[in-house]
């Protein structure tokens, strides 16, 4: 599997290189590693996300090249889809980019990454930029400091700082390694996690009143609207990680929070404790991602969303 990719990248000259919708840490940090390693051995490359970066994802090295709209994906010789259990996933662009004549799939899902032919999946790695640290490895690609940042950033968010059980004695040795070529852990750290814009705190406790529990407390749930990003003045990605404070109370094996993405649209994040699967969940609303974290897009009122997620939570967990 390596070989095929590798074979690609060293018969290619121009490279585009992409990820999914609402980009996260995992997502931006392995598309910037690879921009990077690529520059350095003399390729030309291209970032593109259909999203804007997140400004908590500002710092890091590269993203100010990032592009959000493209003309032609002509000149393109490949392209790298990553952390992409499906392309579909890239977004509006999904269907020019799937033309581009070489893919490359990297990718951690469950289920992902086999849109291509050419590809690096293994659900065990804790992250895309775990395995993206593999292939620099394999080709003998120096680490440097930029590239060191950028993967250490997708390891630290997709493991929710190395507390997720993604997280194996790999994870920290690959860590390890980046500290040693030039991660500086509290330096992302606070930028990460250290630099929340207030209107994100006040949203967060709108959200927070809206908490419902199920089945004794094991399931909690929060809602966020757009009637409630407006009033606050807030950003689609000021929701990242509310449902993260659901998980953390005591007894809720399941959470869930309802994002309106427009009016009767909504994005559902589902998280879990211990052996709870959520993307079997996801699975059966359409959607997809990890044993502990997943998430999927439902249609209908609130009422009928939330009725349909609790469903397939019943229908997949039935000692609830
Ligand atoms: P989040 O709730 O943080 O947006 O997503 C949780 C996990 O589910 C991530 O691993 C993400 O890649 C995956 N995921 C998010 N949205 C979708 C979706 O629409 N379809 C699929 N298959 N997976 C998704
Ligand atoms: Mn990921």
């Amino acid at each position: 599997m390596f070989n095929e990719v590798i074979e690609v990248i060293n018969s290619c000259a121009t490279f585009l290189i992409t990820a999914h919708v609402r980009p996260d840490g995992d997502a931006l940090g392995s598309e910037l590693a690879i921009y990077h390693a690529l520059r350095g051995m003399g390729k030309n490359a291209v970032v593109y996300n259909q999203d804007q970066t997140p400004d908590v994802y500002g710092f890091l090295p590269g993203s100010e090249n990032i592009i959000h709209s493209m003309d032609s994906v002509n000149g393109f010789d490949a392209v790298f889809v990553l952390d992409c259990s499906d392309i579909k996933r890239v977004g509006n662009e999904a269907d020019r980019i799937g033309s581009i004549d070489k893919i490359i799939s990297i990718d951690h899902h469950v289920s992902g990454g086999t849109f291509s032919e050419i590809l690096l999946v293994d659900p065990s790695a804790s992250s895309t930029g775990e395995i993206v640290h593999r292939l620099l490895n394999r080709m003998g690609i120096a680490i440097t400091a930029d590239i060191a940042t950028n993967i250490y950033t997708a390891i630290l968010t997709d493991t929710g700082s190395f507390r997720y059980s993604n997280t194996g004695i790999d994870t920290f040795r690959v860590a390890a390694d980046l500290m040693g070529k030039g991660a500086d852990c509290r330096y992302i750290a606070e930028n990460i996690y250290e630099t929340r814009p207030v209107i994100q705190i006040r949203l967060m406790g709108k959200a927070l009143d809206t908490m419902e529990f199920y089945e004794g407390g094991r399931v909690g749930s929060i809602y966020v609207t757009q009637e409630m990003l407006r009033r606050e003045g807030a950003l689609p990605e000021h929701t990242e990680g509310f449902v993260d404070i659901v998980r953390s109370i005591q007894g809720v094996e399941i959470a869930v929070c309802y994002y309106e993405v427009s009016r009767n649209r909504f994005k559902i994040s589902l998280r879990s404790k211990g052996t709870v699967d959520v993307e079997k969940i996801a699975g059966k609303l359409g959607g997809g991602g990890h044993v502990n974290a997943s998430a999927c897009r439902v249609e209908g009122s609130i009422k009928a969303v939330k009725g349909k997620v609790l469903g397939a939570i019943r229908a997949v967990c039935s000692t609830l």
